[in-house]
């Protein structure tokens, strides 16, 4: 009788080689490597697309994937948790805060408070179920070299918790370029299990591949593997039951004379992949608007919050 396949290991024909390839590309179990693409899997663990192909085929049958019930998708749906915002407005348009198996996308200019939103984020999903949080710690993806620890003891402070634990479950990589940010993301899944992470957190998401991909002869290519880092993404936020939150900063549209002349970076493919689109502008001093423009179950709306010394709160009565 054959082996029961339990691991990545277990698939006839993955010997060693190329099980280590897959763990590298991220693959560590079977259920990664079954909500995959072959040409996804083939590219980024530098095996044949037949292999690929094969590989995957065998973790959905030993996996039982294909259809489920409705019933099953509804199960599934109910381990969805929540990050409160510090904002009830805030929480309110996002349907309750950020959730998880989401891609959450803010976007906005450069101070509009995308930033400072992660930090928030970041201190609440340490908090107790109780208290608008999910009692777990957060990875910190930090593109363009904006984490501030001292920013983020402040606002820990300010909500009365010990900024010192709240820092040492915050695990931070800063990405030097799109392909590090991409291997970086693609090793996430290791330590999801093992820190209880419930929170990614990627700032910016298209900073790096903007940087690396100058001129319009290279769009295609940029766009290309911007879409692959956000499948990426979004395989890990459904596969590991947490919340992906990514920015996004906004370039100036002129060919737009009426409205807002802003459209965020990434354009179509951003918003392919990201569950809930949220648009952020600065309003007078510390106020700051968000709108949210593209989700499956949220309506179209606004609100206002403050960014304030102690973090993301409601304007004040
Ligand atoms: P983005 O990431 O969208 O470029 P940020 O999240 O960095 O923008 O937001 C920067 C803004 O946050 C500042 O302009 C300021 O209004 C506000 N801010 C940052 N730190 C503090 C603080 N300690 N107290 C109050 N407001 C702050
Ligand atoms: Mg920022």
């Amino acid at each position: 009788m054959a082996k029961k396949i339990e691991d990545i290991s277990d698939i006839p024909g993955v010997g060693e080689k190329i099980g280590d390839k897959l763990k590298k590309a991220g693959y560590i179990d079977l259920m990664s490597l079954a909500a995959a693409g072959t040409l996804e899997v083939s590219e980024a663990a530098s095996i044949g697309e037949a292999t690929a192909d094969k590989v995957i085929k065998s973790a959905r049958k030993a996996l039982n994937i294909g259809f489920e019930t409705a019933t099953d998708v509804y199960e599934r749906r109910k381990q969805i948790g929540k990050i409160k915002t510090g904002s009830e407005n805030l929480d309110n348009l996002l349907g309750g805060g950020i959730e998880t198996q989401a891609v959450t996308e803010l976007h906005g200019a450069f101070g509009s408070g995308k930033t400072q939103v992660g930090f928030q984020l970041a201190v609440n999903v340490q908090l107790p179920v109780e208290e608008g949080g999910l009692n777990a710690s957060c990875i910190f993806l930090d593109v363009e070299g904006t984490f501030r620890p001292s920013r983020v003891k402040q606002i820990a402070e300010g909500r009365g918790l010990d900024a010192k634990k709240i820092l040492g479950n915050i695990y931070v990589a800063r990405c030097y370029n799109s392909d590090h940010q991409m291997v970086l993301a693609q090793k996430i899944g290791e330590m999801i299990k093992e820190k209880n992470v419930k929170l990614i957190i990627v700032d910016s998401v298209t900073s790096a591949f903007r940087a690396d991909f100058i001129g319009r002869g290279t769009l295609a290519r940029r766009q290309q593997k911007l879409n692959r880092h956000l499948h990426t993404l979004q395989r890990i936020a459904d596969v590991h039951n947490v919340a992906v939150y990514i920015t996004n900063q906004v370039m100036a549209r002129p060919d737009i004379l009426f409205g807002d002349p802003t459209a965020p970076i990434g354009g179509h493919i951003l918003g392919h992949f990201s569950t809930h689109r949220v648009y952020l502008r600065k309003s007078k001093a510390n106020r700051r608007i968000a709108r949210v423009i593209d989700s499956p179950n949220l309506p179209e709306a606004e609100t206002v919050f403050f960014i304030t010394p102690e973090g993301i709160k409601d304007p004040e009565e």
